[in-house]
């Protein structure tokens, strides 16, 4: 089983801002989301429309062959990856259609695909709701029981907390120490 994506909670949040901005609330949109090719991290994204400008006219993704130019020109330069790509639809129901299943965006086993629901308009659309499969090859797909068993939020806002409170935890370790070497020194005398 391939290891968990990991992505900045401020970067899936532009990605989903982005998403519903170009579906205006009554067409499909899509990105691709890229990372650096010896990590599991998801460092930015690129959006469908960007690299073909018709991708989005049809109501449904339809993505031109000649947008992957300037996305391995972008990839190769960056040294990034597509880690995975994620594609809206309009409303719940965020399962594969028959076109999602038959065309991965990436013909590679391990690619990660995902898919939004309701254009990406949602108030706080994280990851609940969200499809995620994985492409195994031959047209065959895996599919997870929730997006947060293959994409996970980096947990890098906590790090200053996380700072701040081994501070005061080491601190209180030390005064133990302290007190606990006073008091061995007391009870000795007695
Ligand atoms: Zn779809």
């Amino acid at each position: 089983m391939r290891v968990p994506l990991e992505i900045e909670q401020p970067l899936w949040r532009e990605l989903i801002a982005q998403l519903k901005q170009r579906g205006r609330g009554d067409r499909e949109s899509g990105a691709f989301l890229l990372g650096p090719a010896d990590s599991d991290m998801v460092t930015r994204f690129i959006c469908y429309d960007d690299l073909d400008p018709h991708a989005l006219q049809e109501g449904i993704i339809n993505f031109n062959g000649n947008g992957f130019v300037p996305l391995w020109k972008t990839c190769s330069e960056e040294q990034l990856k597509v880690q995975a790509d994620v594609h809206t639809h309009p409303g719940e129901w965020t399962g594969q259609s028959g076109v999602d299943q038959a065309n991965p965006m990436i013909l590679q086993a391990g690619h990660i695909a995902l898919i939004v629901p309701a254009y990406a308009q949602l108030e706080q659309q994280m990851l609940e709701g969200v499809g995620a499969y994985e492409y195994l090859g031959s047209k065959r797909w895996k599919t997870f029981p929730h997006a947060a068993a293959i994409i996970k939020f980096k947990a890098k806002e906590h790090g200053i907390f996380r700072k701040f409170f081994q501070s005061l935890i080491d601190r209180f370790d030390r005064k133990k120490w302290f007190w606990g070497g006073r008091s061995a020194a007391a009870a000795e005398k007695f």
